[in-house]
């Protein structure tokens, strides 16, 4: 089950993604630490006229890993290779872009930490000393050459920092972690991006769309496509405070940012499940759904909102979250739930 994105067709949307993509690093906007650290690392290996470190990326979804990895080499005027983890099954599927690599160019993998563990020493001696062994013939004939690499730099991305072993992480000179975007910077890259998109929009109606956007410039760029579509079928084309409105609720998108899946998943555990403490199981089998969905898509960003806590005996709804659903809180101190629906 997907979730995003909640318009248009996937063409479309990475035909969009790439046009919204910043191209150099001063068009990047927030995550101003990290970059100033990159702008010095870069400009320092251009002096010393070597190659730049390998870097790593971490993170959640939709932060700037990608974005990074296409703005980086356009710093150095060298070309980016893009690899996806999960692709990458043996050796063999590596060594093509390896040994194609030219002088300093930039080698991406996204989600690095899904490759296998073969992969990943194979990659040791590439990354370490630019180069890798080849095994040319078959059988008895098998010989083992020494290939010399290039000089490159590898950007690995990974949204699980802590499931990469300690020998890759530490082959990495550069480490940054990307954290979620204040409002004020989210709501530039709404206005920047309307622009690009060619799409007149107020400031209040591109704040309404950032703090609906759970501090992710990917999910404000899905939210401002759909209102744009919208605002192009219903609003001759303007995007005001009362069409950014209408449109997110349309959509089903609440003041927090929360879609129906989320509402769906506060409903289970206040109305059905009283609130919990629930197992993630029970949860799943109620909403007819995996317990992967919910942990990987669902749970993150109600927790990170402070709708729901994790403990050891299940997952519990937060006061904030009953209030948000419309449910008086529980009563503490008596046992009592006290879960009456607000409205009656
Ligand atoms: P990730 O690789 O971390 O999943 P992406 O780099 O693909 O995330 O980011 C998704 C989209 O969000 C990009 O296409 C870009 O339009 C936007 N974006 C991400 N980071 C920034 C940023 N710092 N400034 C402006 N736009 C950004």
């Amino acid at each position: 089950m997907t979730r995003e994105p909640i318009y248009s067709s996937n063409e479309e949307q990475k035909e969009d993604e790439v046009r919204l993509r910043p191209l150099r690093l001063e068009d990047m906007v927030g995550q101003q630490d990290v970059i100033e650290r990159l702008m010095i690392a870069i400009e320092a290996s251009k002096q010393r006229d070597d190659v730049l470190g390998h870097i790593l990326f971490d993170g959640p979804p939709g932060l700037g890993k990608t974005t990074f990895a296409t703005c980086i080499p356009a710093e150095l005027g060298v070309n980016v290779e893009f690899l996806s983890g999960p692709t990458l099954k043996a050796p063999k599927d590596l060594v093509p872009s390896l040994t194609n690599l030219a002088d300093r160019q930039v080698l991406f993998i996204d989600e690095i930490h899904r490759i296998p563990k073969a992969v990943e020493e194979y990659m040791y001696t590439a990354m370490e000393d630019f180069r890798i062994d080849l095994i040319l013939g078959e059988g008895i004939n098998a010989r083992t050459h020494n290939f010399k690499l290039k000089p490159f730099t590898l950007i690995g991305a990974t949204t699980r920092a802590g499931m990469l072993t300690g020998p890759l992480r530490d082959r990495f000179q550069i480490r940054e972690h990307l954290d979620f975007y204040s409002l004020d910077d989210l709501t530039e890259i709404v206005v920047r991006n309307a622009k690009k998109l060619a799409i007149e929009i107020s400031d209040e109606a591109a704040t309404e769309i950032a703090i609906r956007s759970r501090s992710t410039p990917r999910i404000a760029n899905n939210r401002l496509r759909w209102v744009r579509d919208f605002a192009q079928s219903r609003a001759q084309g303007k995007i005001s405070i009362e069409v950014a409105n209408d449109a997110l609720e349309m959509a089903q998108i609440d003041c927090l940012g929360l879609d129906r899946q989320d509402r769906r998943y506060l409903d289970t555990l206040i109305r059905v499940c009283l609130g919990g403490p629930t197992g993630i199981n029970t949860i799943a089998a109620t909403m007819n759904t995996v317990t992967d969905t919910l942990e990987d898509e669902v749970e993150p960003f109600l927790l990170r909102s402070e709708l729901i806590l994790r403990t050891p005996r299940g997952r519990v709804a937060t006061p904030k979250a009953f209030e948000h659903m419309n449910f008086e809180p529980p009563v503490n101190g008596d046992g009592q739930m006290g879960l009456f629906d607000g409205n009656n």
